[in-house]
């Protein structure tokens, strides 16, 4: 029987007096940060189940929604979307203690899985948009920055179609993964620069983008249908961080496109960034 699985703890592979420069106390701090990963798995159960709920319950996803609910999101469709989607699944085993908590967090490559809240905020927006509030749904959405797929699978469950474009290959793929599990027919996932927007399957309804530039790029704009909204992270006036930015495509008496712009609160998003990697 090893010594770990006797409840001792288990040496160290080097003998810390033979390391050369620092004093044995010091290197043992340095080389031995860790708890043991029984005792980790154990606080790890404490923190996931404080009421002996595991992270599979819907009763934690509730618990997330009335939280947002509180906070001021108030469109139920959206609460009901988030209230579905199993937010832990998408980011990695060792994060899934904190998926449940209004946060982004890391999710490889320097990217983030948006924050809850945020999340809903946006998709809420998005239904103010003359089609949506019409039929009730998002219609026909394009996503720049698919990142895990978190938010694709929230749209998924609130639209007629999602095309979701991902820049990062590793991201587009452990998206596929991710939603592949799902079964959600209906959203595409395209590698590719989402700053094109994606033409072949235009005009989109709703437009929604998990990363902001510098300007709204134009192919967004081609892109939107008459009648639909779209909403996006962008940089504030005098480089002063990001804003919400919604725009409406309006068609005047005469037919033509009229796009109706409206500035909204402060949000941190990751940089939207060109070409493919
Ligand atoms: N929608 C995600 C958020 C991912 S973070 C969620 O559900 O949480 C934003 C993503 O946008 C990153 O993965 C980043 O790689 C991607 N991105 C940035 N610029 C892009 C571009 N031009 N085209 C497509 N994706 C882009």
């Amino acid at each position: 029987m090893s010594d770990e699985a006797q409840g001792r703890p288990r040496r160290f592979p080097l003998p810390l007096d033979k390391l050369g420069g620092a004093k044995a106390g010091a290197t043992r701090e340095l080389l031995m940060p860790q708890r043991h990963l029984r005792e980790a798995a154990a606080d790890a159960a404490r923190q996931a189940a404080p009421s002996g709920l595991g992270l599979d319950s819907a009763q934690v996803r509730q618990r997330m929604v009335q939280r947002l609910r509180r906070e001021g999101l108030a469109d139920e469709r959206v609460l009901q979307a988030l209230a579905t989607v199993p937010r832990h699944e998408f980011v990695d085993s060792a994060l899934a203690i904190q998926a449940y908590e209004d946060t982004s967090l890391p999710i490889g490559h320097g990217q983030t899985i948006s924050k809850p809240s945020v999340v809903g905020r946006m998709i809420a927006m998005l239904f103010g948009g003359a089609t949506a509030s019409r039929q009730g749904q998002l219609g026909r959405v394009l996503e720049i920055g698919t990142g895990c797929g978190y938010q694709a699978a929230v749209l998924a469950l609130l639209a007629k179609q999602v095309v979701s474009i991902e820049r990062l290959k590793p991201l587009h793929d452990k998206a596929r993964q991710n939603l592949a599990q799902r079964r959600h027919h209906h959203v595409r996932l395209i590698y590719g620069d989402g700053r094109l927007g994606h033409a072949p399957a235009a005009p989109f309804d709703s437009i929604i983008a998990a990363a902001g530039g510098e300007d709204i790029p134009a192919a967004w704009l081609a892109q939107l249908a008459p009648g639909g909204r779209l909403a996006a992270p962008m940089a504030a006036a005098g480089g002063r961080g990001q804003v919400l930015v919604v725009i409406d495509h309006q068609l005047d008496a005469g037919g033509a496109s009229r796009f109706v712009r409206s500035e909204h609160e402060a949000v941190l998003f990751v940089p939207l960034k060109s070409g493919v990697m």
